[in-house]
């Protein structure tokens, strides 16, 4: 009788308005009795009174309703929802409950939006992965058996196939050692560096190894070490990737014969950051990049001309890197880009407090 009692005053149902998630009470008469202010935004009106089926609409949800309603029993089901900008995942419990009458059932909905997107990005990670991975190894297998039949005696066709071979087996390696990289970048993002590093130095140090690069295609780099520059508070190997990365970019996607600019700012405050800090920018005179792509740039594998890219020997990670590097060093990338003139990557990256800095 009193279980009765309380699933008829309208009254109680409102207690369903305290809870923090969409809920939602279906009585025995199999019309929605309460839908609380969640569970209105989430079906998009106020479905009080409504049949269920006309209210929930999907029908492995309705499957479970109608059973619940029949045996009283306890459910799991989805809903699929919508908050105007993206696509929102659902995990609906079905609790059952006996009343003199019939069946009431009583629902509470969790939001598993962030958890669905995750496991969809590992599933398309390792589809990446795999995919990348997949050519070259075709490729590396393909002329070992060539090798093994009709190359066998032909040197000079053994030759060419083994820098082939080379070739693909430097690009797994790049490969493997930047998905290494990224994960140990990922891994470290939420403990901030604490040691005062010298970006000039830093800078100086990665050139070494990046002007003869550049002098492969004729080109030049053009960097003026400030002459007194604040410390960061940074990670020199990561910093040094940073600077690698970037300028490895536009050596790879400027024009030969090309200038790239490297510069370094002196502190001043950044809005962005909140505080003072530094910028580092990177500008190549190249093709440059259509502005709908810039946003995705620091996708992993995203690039936007793969051919070239692959052609080039790029993985499409090391802006993924520089991203995370960043990320973890609290600063920001900014990237504008001017079609046939070329591009320029800026790291802004905070500064040691001078009272910290000693
Ligand atoms: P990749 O190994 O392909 O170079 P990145 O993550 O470093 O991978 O860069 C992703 C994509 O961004 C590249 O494939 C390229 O299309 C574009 N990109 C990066 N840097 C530049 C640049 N300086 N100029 C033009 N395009 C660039």
């Amino acid at each position: 009788m009193g279980q009765q009692v309380i699933m008829a005053d309208d009254s109680d149902l409102r207690l369903l308005d305290a809870l923090p998630v969409p809920a939602m009470v279906i009585g025995v008469d199999e019309r929605v009795r309460r839908a609380n202010r969640h569970a209105q935004s989430l079906i998009g009106t106020d479905c009080t009174g409504w049949h269920y089926i006309t209210a929930l609409r999907q029908p492995g949800l309705l499957d479970a309703v109608e059973a619940s309603l029949r045996d009283g029993g306890h459910r799991k089901a989805r809903f699929l929802g919508s908050d105007g900008a993206r696509d929102t995942t659902w995990d609906v419990t079905l609790i059952g409950a006996a009343l003199p009458t019939g069946h009431a059932v009583v629902l509470t909905f969790q939001d598993v939006t962030a958890v669905e997107e995750a496991g969809q990005m590992r599933r398309d990670f390792i589809a990446n992965v795999s995919h990348e991975l997949r050519t070259p190894l075709t490729a590396l297998l393909g002329f070992v058996e060539t090798l093994r039949g009709p190359a066998r005696d032909d040197a000079a066709a053994r030759d060419r196939f083994l820098d082939i071979m080379e070739k693909e087996a430097g690009r797994m390696h790049r490969l493997v050692e930047d998905l290494l990289s990224l994960s140990r970048v990922e891994d470290q993002e939420r403990n901030r560096p604490r040691t005062a590093i010298d970006l000039a130095v830093v800078v100086e140090g990665a050139l070494d190894s990046l002007r003869p690069m550049a002098a492969e295609r004729g080109m030049t780099i053009d960097w003026q070490p400030p002459g007194d520059s604040a410390p960061v508070a940074g990670d020199a190997v990561q910093l040094a990737q940073v600077v690698t990365n970037l300028v490895e970019n536009a050596i790879k996607y400027g024009h030969e014969n090309s200038r790239i600019d490297l510069h370094l700012s002196d502190a001043a405050h950044e809005t962005s950051l909140r505080q003072t800090g530094l910028r580092l920018s990177v500008r190549d005179r190249g093709d440059g990049i259509p502005v709908h792509h810039i946003a995705r740039l620091t996708e992993r594998f995203y690039r936007v001309d793969s051919h070239r890219s692959r052609e080039i020997g790029g993985t499409g990670l090391g802006l993924a890197i520089v991203k995370h590097i960043v990320n973890r060093h609290r600063g920001r990338l900014r990237v504008t880009s001017e079609l046939g003139q070329g591009s320029t990557f800026t790291v802004i990256l905070p500064c040691i407090p001078p009272e910290d800095a000693g």
